[in-house]
Parts: C-alpha cells; sequence; structure tokens
C-alpha cells in the first residue's frame, strides 16, 4: 500500500484544490450536494475491484457472496427509505447513473420507435425525457424513440396538465415520463395518471432531483400512481453519483415488470455494476431513513423559499414567482441580463451556480435566467437567516453584472477580470471593487 500523494502527486493535488473549492465556496447547483464521509468511505471502498454481472444469487462471475449481501441490503433500504411495501414495490440498484437508468426504464417499457412524452427541455424537463432540436435528435430517447413535449403555461408556468391530456389524445404515448430538472412546483401525479390511463400509457416519474424531499415526504408521493420511478441518487438525497429503478411488482397486466426492468439494466444497457457505489448508495438510504434526513429535507424546502423571498424582495422575478422544492428559477431577462454573464460573476466570487433556460426564452443556447438549489448549502446547516445572507451576495452579483455589462470592452472590465482571476492581486482588487461600488 502506497498513498495517492506519494504515488500520484499531480492528482492528490487536483483533489486538494476542488476540496477547498467546495469547503470555501457557496455551492448553489440545484443537482449537487455535499455528501456524507461514511458514503464517501463506501464509494471508495474495496468494492471497487470486483465484477458481478447479473443479480444476487444469480451471477456470470464468482466469489460474490459479499457483493450480493450488499445488493440485497441496498435493494431493502432503497424500499424502506421510500416507505414501499416489497410485495407491491421492487428496486433495481445498479444503474450507473440517472441518464442509464432513464434509458434502461424506457427500454423495460416501450418498444424501439414507440411513442413517448416528457416536458420539454426549454420548460425544466430533461434531456432523457425525449429531447430533440429542429435540427436534431439530440438524445438516444428522441433517437430510438419518438417523442413529444408536453409543456409548462406561458401565463402561470405551471405543467399545462390540460394542454397534455388533448395532446395525448392526438399523439397516443406508449409512455408518459413526468419529473423534471428545472421545475420549482410538485407535481400533481393523480392528473397524469388519469391521462395515462385513459391512453394506455406507461406513467413513469424521474424524481432525480427531488427524490430526497420524496422520501422525507415533504411532497407529494408518485409511488401511489406511477408504474416505474427512476431518480438519481446524488441530488437531493444526498448519496453518490448513481441512480435507481424502482417497478411496480403488482400490476395485473404486467406481472412481468421485475424481469423486464433487471434484463434491461444487465445485459441491455450496462455491464458490471459498481459495487463500490451500490454500497455508496445503501449508506446513503441508510441515512435518509433516519429522522434527521427528515429534517433536513424540510430545511432545504425552508431555506428555498426564503431565497425567494429574499430576491423577490429586491425586485427580482422568478419562474412561479416562488417554489415547492429546493429550487429557485431566477428569470434575469427583465433587468437585461442573460444567466452565462451571472454565472461567471458568481463564479468569480466563489458563488456556483448554473445558467438555466427560462419559459419563453427566444434560444436554448442563450438562457435568461439562472437555477439556484438550497440542498447542499442545507447540508453544510445553513439555516433561514445565513440564506438571506447567500441572497444578499446575490444581488451584489447581479448589479456586479450589470455593471460589467456596461462597461463591456472597456479598461474597468479587462482589469477587473485580470484581478479578479489572480488571486495575488487582492490589494489591487479591493480597489478595483471599491471604484465598481463607488459607480
Ligand atoms: N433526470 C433528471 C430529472 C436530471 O435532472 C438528471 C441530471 O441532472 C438526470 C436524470 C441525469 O442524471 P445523471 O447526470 O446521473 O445521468
Amino acid at each position: 500500500y502506497k498513498p495517492l500523494t506519494e504515488i500520484d502527486p499531480e492528482v492528490k493535488n487536483i483533489i486538494d484544490k476542488e476540496t477547498w473549492r467546495q469547503f470555501t465556496g457557496l455551492e448553489l447547483i440545484a443537482s449537487e450536494n455535499l455528501t456524507s464521509q461514511a458514503t464517501m468511505e463506501a464509494n471508495g471502498s474495496i468494492l471497487t475491484n470486483k465484477y458481478s454481472e447479473g443479480l444476487p444469487n444469480a451471477r456470470y462471475y464468482g466469489g460474490n457472496e459479499y457483493v450480493d449481501e450488499l445488493e440485497i441490503l441496498c435493494r431493502k433500504r432503497a424500499l424502506e427509505a421510500f416507505h414501499l411495501d416489497p410485495a407491491k414495490w421492487g428496486v433495481n440498484v445498479q444503474p450507473y447513473s440517472g441518464s442509464t437508468a432513464n434509458f434502461a426504464a424506457l427500454t423495460a417499457l416501450i418498444q424501439p420507435n414507440d411513442r413517448l412524452m416528457g416536458l420539454g427541455l426549454p420548460d425544466g424537463g430533461h434531456l432523457t425525457h425525449g429531447y430533440y432540436t429542429a435540427k436534431k435528435k439530440m438524445t438516444a430517447s428522441s433517437i430510438y424513440f419518438q417523442s413529444f413535449p408536453y409543456a409548462i403555461t406561458p401565463d402561470t408556468n405551471l405543467i399545462d396538465y390540460a394542454g397534455l391530456s388533448s395532446q395525448a389524445k392526438i399523439f397516443k404515448p406508449r409512455l408518459i415520463i413526468c419529473g423534471a430538472s428545472a421545475y420549482p412546483r410538485d407535481w400533481e401525479y393523480a392528473e397524469l395518471k388519469k391521462i395515462a390511463e385513459r391512453e394506455g400509457a406507461w406513467l413513469m416519474a424521474d424524481i432525480a432531483h427531488t427524490s430526497g424531499l420524496i422520501a422525507a415526504q415533504e411532497l407529494n408521493n408518485p409511488f401511489e400512481y406511477c408504474d416505474v420511478v427512476t431518480t438519481t441518487t446524488h441530488k437531493t438525497l444526498r448519496g453518490p453519483r448513481a441512480g435507481l429503478i424502482f417497478f411496480r411488482k403488482d400490476l395485473a397486466n404486467s406481472p412481468d415488470l421485475e424481469k423486464r426492468v433487471n434484463d434491461a439494466v444487465f445485459p441491455a444497457c450496462q455491464g458490471g455494476p459498481h459495487n463500490n457505489t451500490i454500497a455508496a448508495i445503501a449508506t446513503s438510504l441508510k441515512q435518509a431513513a433516519q429522522p434527521e434526513f427528515k429534517a433536513y429535507a424540510k430545511q432545504v424546502i425552508a431555506n428555498a423559499r426564503t431565497l425567494a423571498e429574499a430576491l423577490v424582495s429586491h425586485g427580482y422575478k422568478l419562474q412561479t414567482n416562488g417554489t415547492d422544492n429546493h429550487l429557485v428559477l431566477w428569470d434575469l431577462r427583465p433587468i437585461g441580463l442573460t444567466g452565462s454573464k451571472v454565472e461567471k460573476v458568481c463564479d468569480l466570487m466563489g458563488i456556483t451556480i448554473n445558467k438555466n433556460a427560462v419559459s419563453g426564452d427566444a434560444s436554448a443556447q442563450v438562457p435568461g435566467g439562472i437555477r439556484l438549489g438550497t440542498s447542499a448549502l442545507t447540508s453544510r446547516d445553513m439555516k433561514e437567516e445565513d440564506i438571506k445572507i447567500v441572497a444578499d451576495f446575490l444581488h451584489r452579483a447581479v448589479q456586479l453584472s450589470l455593471v460589467l455589462q456596461k462597461e463591456a470592452g472597456s479598461k474597468l472590465l479587462k482589469d477587473f477580470v485580470r484581478v479578479a482571476t489572480t488571486p495575488a492581486e487582492g490589494k489591487e482588487g479591493h480597489l478595483l471593487v471599491k471604484q465598481l461600488r463607488d459607480e
């Protein structure tokens, strides 16, 4: 055994720098979180050495007695964390990520070229829900299936359930996907179920973003209405980077759903499971089932609401004017800024956010908003009072972006960028920031 410092100081140095960035910065990316030390320990364990294609007690390799025990434990914890009856629900814990979980779920549920409907990407949906552009079929979910997006209503920016219902009558999807990457409100699963049932379509929820909040029973429960539920494990659920697929075991017309999902994961879409990740999922699910996690999820939502209220009180416009979950979509167009400008300025300030399309954006390439999430800051134990200060920082970042935009191409801007990206010039930076503030 030799430590990483000795074997590979270059990589160790990069990890140290990233550790410093994560410790000193403010992480507001809605799809990220800070997982526990215990989860990282499991993730970095010796289990990474083992091949185990197949399922517990039915592997294509020997030596899997402990890996079998682990995968069975992980499945049990996944069902427990989401309060599911093992007689009615099963779960596959092998997907490497949310995208592969989704493609495996599509492979299990529908045939190549079958029709599916998902929330459009510009309206907050995910790439893997059938996204394509006028020029190109961008993702496997639109290359191998025919997809048609449903939308949010332009006035309220809430899901247009009536529009989806009438479009589904014409398009006749075999599968309806709900769930999103950038939708700050909760979902009406009962409404979706009615539409899916009427069309004889499967209903699948991708709860990647909100799964921690759903496990904590702080949001509507998709398991009451959906046939299949997929999730990532690294967002509000606070686990390692991976995916899960939950499937109904009690469907009279599809008693083979369990086999279809398992076969779709392996061998259709993946090879050997990443057992170190499965160990880390199991550890994080154990943590997610504790009362402390429920308190965490409540605080994530309280913090997101506080963030939304603080930004509104500064006079800014938010999509849907607020939030039900962990994320806030900030429409920057009324003040004449793009998401990418503010993202860059925030990066210079040690605040990590991401540019995001907002409803009605003319171009997805130049999104007019940013997406913020409170999962990571809440993991750092921030409460409402802290979040108000973060909102003030964001306000200052936006005001600074406006000054920089006005100064585009000027010496002031060039000096600012040079100083902001050169830590040694801190003193000069102070003067420059003072000058900007005075203006
Ligand atoms: N589904 C949704 C709703 C997501 O937001 C994401 C990622 O952001 C994914 C799936 C894909 O997850 P991964 O990046 O693990 O493939």
